[in-house]
């Protein structure tokens, strides 16, 4: 079942649009009628999704670790189709390693990324959309189920994600009157280059048993929250977050 949302006239930018749920949010909201800005560091990845998607795609190559890449990544993106007036925070990296053995600059690359970065893009999108005066600006940031799921081996990325969340639900505040919505997504486990090593072996495989419903989720399970929320439906939603897990958490 496919579902739709009328994005036309929407101008997004998603970070982490090279690979997994990135790409996915790139095709979905381009098919809804936006103009998708797609940034991520792999620059021959996004040329190929936006070459796929069309006249309505841009490929931006961004690290969002760098606030200076942040910025040339808007300008960018605005300068192809107008101020950005939807931004979904997604890149991130796994950050994986038990915390007594996990060495400093991977803690602080992870830190960096998953939060810094996440917090950096919600922000360049937010003052652009207040100077522009744009009624209606969304910004989604993707957090995890271990934001709120106690993860062995995954210190580091659960704390950046909790970040997420709680960031997220401040900067809502911080710009309630301006018309913004800010939400967080927090997914449970979907196969993708971020854990499909893990989800090769007999551990990974042991955890799908322990789900309920002892399967890992599609990417398609987020579609309909993530284009409700880039949608003008969202305009009571803000500070909200949708955990959306196929009960992988119950
Ligand atoms: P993925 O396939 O590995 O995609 C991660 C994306 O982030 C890639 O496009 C990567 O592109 C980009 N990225 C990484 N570091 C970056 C940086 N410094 N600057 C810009 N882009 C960067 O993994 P995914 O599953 O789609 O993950 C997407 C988001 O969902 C992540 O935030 C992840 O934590 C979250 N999430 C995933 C799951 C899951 O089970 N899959 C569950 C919960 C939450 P480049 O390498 O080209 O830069």
């Amino acid at each position: 079942m496919s579902i739709s949302a009328d994005l036309s006239g929407r101008n997004a930018l998603i970070t982490g649009a090279s690979s997994g749920l990135g790409m996915r949010f790139g095709r979905i909201l381009a098919a809804s009628g936006a103009n998708v800005a797609l940034g991520a560091r792999r620059k021959d990845r996004l040329e190929a999704l936006a070459s796929e998607i069309g006249d309505t795609a841009t490929p931006i190559t961004m690290d969002v670790a760098r606030e200076a890449d942040i910025v040339a990544g808007f300008d960018a993106a605005e300068a192809a189709f107008g101020t950005v007036d939807t931004v979904i925070a997604n890149a991130g990296i796994d950050g994986q390693g038990m915390a007594t053995e996990q060495a400093e600059d991977e803690i602080e690359r992870t830190l960096s990324i998953n939060l810094k970065g996440a917090i950096l893009t919600a922000r360049e999108g937010a003052k652009r959309m207040i100077d522009a005066g744009v009624p209606n600006g969304r910004i989604v940031m993707i957090a995890s189920i271990t934001a709120f799921e106690p993860s062995p081996g995954l210190v580091a990325y659960s704390a950046s994600k909790a970040g997420v969340v709680q960031a997220a639900r401040s900067m809502a505040k911080e710009w309630a009157r301006t018309g913004i919505c800010v939400n967080t997504v927090s997914p449970g486990y979907i196969r993708t280059d971020i854990n499909n090593d893990w989800f090769e072996t007999d551990a990974g495989k042991r955890q799908v048993k322990r789900f309920p419903k002892q399967r890992l989720m599609g990417e398609e399970g987020l579609d309909p929250v993530i284009l409700m929320l880039c949608s003008d439906a969202a305009q009571f939603i803000t500070g909200a977050d949708f955990v959306l897990d196929d009960g992988q958490a119950l």
